[in-house]
């Protein structure tokens, strides 16, 4: 838990927040600025800055689980899944999180 990190504070209850679909580990939760009509993340409620500080392949594993089990409860087969590492890369809270977004299309490649 870091008391400055706005994604500690949401996964360990400290700000309330509705969870989407939650483990002992991991929480998923609605973005506050969707790109899109479904736009959830998954976040560890560990304090873990970016993916190149996850060195917990349990932890790794329950991450992808939790995006199959909250697109599984909200009836979503197609979806993008984007993790922005590091700043040049988009990342802007540095407290490792899977975007999910859905409802619309997406062009590919990503710009
Ligand atoms: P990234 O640019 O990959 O670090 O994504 C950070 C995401 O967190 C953005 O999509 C923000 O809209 C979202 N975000 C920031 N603060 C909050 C918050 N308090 N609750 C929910 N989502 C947030």
């Amino acid at each position: 838990m870091n008391n400055s990190c706005i994604f500690c504070k949401i996964a360990n209850g400290e700000i309330p927040t509705d969870f989407v679909y939650q483990t002992s580990k991991v929480v998923v939760f609605k973005d506050i600025n969707p790109q899109a009509p479904v736009h959830l993340l998954v976040v560890p409620k560990a304090h873990i800055e970016t993916l190149n500080d996850l060195n917990d392949g349990n932890l790794s594993a329950e991450l992808i689980d939790a995006i199959k089990e909250a697109t599984k409860k909200l009836g979503i087969k197609e979806y993008r899944t984007v993790i922005n590492t590091g700043k040049s890369a988009g990342q802007e809270v540095f407290h490792l999180h899977i975007h999910i977004m859905a409802g619309r299309e997406f062009s590919w490649p990503a710009g």
